[in-house]
């Protein structure tokens, strides 16, 4: 049965307004334009990864629509949980961001973060955190995995986790149910200002996201098969 990956871009239009995320004069103009956003951004890495998946066999892809009328994410969880738990075979859902501090230093790793409680989660983030370390070498100097819970200490931790707070349970006739096929993560492949440059060297960037993600994705195919 085929993996089904679904990918959620962060921030985008939002009950009728844009929230940019991040943003950074990547082309050095004077100007923030709207594909200088992270939610721009996000959604075109992740087309990027949709698109090669797309190509593969062991991968069948979902991408959760913008046209969602939701200000929080809590309808793409939803949608999410409901495809994962028609496919029925293995899935994964896929926050996507790009990592963005105050402040004049850059963001020196990737983030893959995941529900701290989900063990098999965190075995999905392992790999994509090492296809990130490997692909993004030129852009951050290491990938980490790190679990997020709506209690953790950190305010950044459970701002990741308000990103996938909601996936992998349903609601059925008034009961919560789990969605055990499905796995979550947050994605903060590298700092939005490592994608300056020319458009070329954007666009090279977002691939190195892409490529990251595809080989973390087979490798922990792979894993399934093994079992
Ligand atoms: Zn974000």
């Amino acid at each position: 049965m085929p993996i089904l990956v679904i990918t959620d871009a962060g921030h985008g239009p939002k009950a009728g307004r844009l929230d940019p995320g991040a943003q950074a004069d990547l082309d050095r103009d004077g100007i923030l334009q709207v594909d200088e956003q992270e939610q721009h951004l996000s959604r075109r890495y992740l087309a990027a990864l949709k698109a090669r998946l797309d190509t593969l066999a062991a991968f069948q892809t979902f991408a959760v629509p913008d046209s969602l009328d939701d200000p929080g994410y809590s309808d793409g969880h939803r949608l999410a949980s409901d495809a994962a738990a028609a496919h029925g075979g293995p899935a994964v859902y896929l926050s996507g961001h790009l990592n963005a501090l105050a402040g004049d230093r850059l963001v020196e790793h990737a983030i893959v973060a995941h529900y701290d409680r989900s063990a098999d989660s965190a075995v999905l983030a392992e790999h994509l955190a090492r296809g990130l370390a490997r692909s993004c070498a030129g852009y951050v100097r290491s990938a980490q995995v790190l679990g997020v819970a709506r209690n953790s200490a950190a305010a950044y931790q459970r701002r990741l986790h308000y990103c996938i707070r909601g996936v992998g349970v349903r609601q059925v006739d008034g009961r919560t149910v789990e969605v055990p096929n499905l796995r979550a993560v947050v994605l903060e492949p590298m700092d939005i200002r490592a994608l300056a440059g020319t458009d070329a060297d954007t666009e090279r960037g977002l691939q190195a996201i892409a490529d990251g993600l595809a080989h973390g994705l087979l490798a922990w195919a792979a894993t399934l098969e093994d079992r």
